[in-house]
């Protein structure tokens, strides 16, 4: 038998009444302090409310009356021979101990960690291969007026060379990702200097001044395969996804829905300023460098102006459009190191 005090509301009027509430066998016994029996209702037929720190509990029952009470242990045990158990106690059991609460963020933080390593760039690869061409276009377009109007001019280059480039890049391309649409231009742009990048729709952009440094149109095609493959392999849009979903994610972790919904809107300056990870840019110089010894060239030429970029280029702004590549060693090192590989070599040469 479990005997305690507790507050009696009978649902119309506010002030508690107090009574002691008796269990017996599975029923419970409401009683006035006078000895007065009030009501008598299976336990079954209660709900007792879940234990929440040391704040009282309820007991309610099918009238509409209830019962509150700070015995809590007397409630814990009532609570237990009605069958709540499991979900809330561990709630209440993580509530009390502060230890488990500092677990419990550790967990959350190593969540969050698993997310924005695997989940969410798996994500974003999914997402930027299945987007719609003309919403690429759109953002493309709108991408290239933001760095048209902030850096860039009309090209000043000859005709011919222009075609002679324009002519080696078809089949390049047709090579590297058959079947899909690119389109080279130029533009001159002091305040860069030598550089080249390319939007999701295909366009790949080069400046005069890069192509006034190049010594050997191998070189440039060293470039044009590295560009080409970051559009092969949707590293700009996956780059803008993978940031904005970070991004998401801690918004909504921290309640800050309003930045969610500005995401669509500034999409095509986040697609000028995201850049791309070094990652994305091993994989781009990995295409380019295998493309020039499967050609049977080397990739001494795409090293060269590599470096020739570091030495020339004039500032970086703040598009990482431009700037994101990685240190020109770095990637010279890279590029060594694949041409070396002669299982890789041969292999290619082959084929
Ligand atoms: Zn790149």
């Amino acid at each position: 038998m479990i005997m305690f005090k507790a507050s009696y509301f009978d649902g119309k009027r506010s002030c508690g009444l107090p009574v002691y509430i008796n269990l017996q066998g599975a029923t419970i016994y409401i009683q006035s302090e006078d000895g007065l029996p009030l009501l008598s209702v299976p336990l079954r037929e209660c709900e007792i409310s879940p234990p929440l720190g040391k704040t009282s509990r309820t007991i309610r029952f099918p009238n509409g009356a209830q019962c509150e009470t700070v015995d809590l242990a007397a409630v814990e045990t009532l609570w237990k021979n009605h069958g709540g158990k499991s979900l809330m106690n561990f709630v209440n059991c993580l509530e009390s101990r502060w230890k488990m609460v500092g677990i419990c963020l550790i967990g959350l933080v190593i969540f969050v960690l698993i997310l924005s390593k695997y989940a969410i760039p798996l994500a974003s690869k999914k997402i930027a291969f299945s987007l719609p061409h003309h919403l690429t276009d759109e953002l493309s377009r709108s991408t290239l007026e933001i760095l048209d109007y902030k850096y860039l001019k009309t090209s000043v280059l000859d005709d011919k060379v222009k075609n002679e480039l324009k002519d080696i890049f078809f089949v390049l391309h047709e090579e590297i990702d058959p079947g899909s649409y690119y389109r080279l231009e130029f533009r001159k742009s002091p305040l860069i200097g030598p550089n080249a990048f390319a939007l999701p729709s295909g366009l790949i952009l080069i400046t005069d001044e890069l192509v006034e440094i190049s010594q050997d149109n191998k070189e440039l095609i060293g470039i044009m395969a590295h560009e080409v493959a970051h559009v092969k392999y949707r590293h700009g849009l996956r780059s803008v996804f993978q940031n904005s979903g970070i991004f998401l994610l801690i918004s909504s972790l921290f309640g800050d829905v309003t930045s969610i919904t500005s995401i669509g809107a500034t999409l095509p300056t986040l697609l000028a300023r995201s850049g791309y990870s070094r990652e994305f840019e091993r994989e781009a110089d990995q295409t380019a460098g295998l493309y020039l010894i499967q050609k049977g060239w080397s990739t001494k030429p795409y090293q060269h102006i590599l470096m020739r970029i570091t030495k020339n280029v004039h500032s970086y702004p703040e598009e990482s459009v431009f700037s994101s590549h990685p240190i020109a060693q770095e990637r010279v090192f890279d590029l060594q190191k694949l041409e070396d590989n002669k299982i890789i070599k041969d292999t290619l040469i082959k084929n």
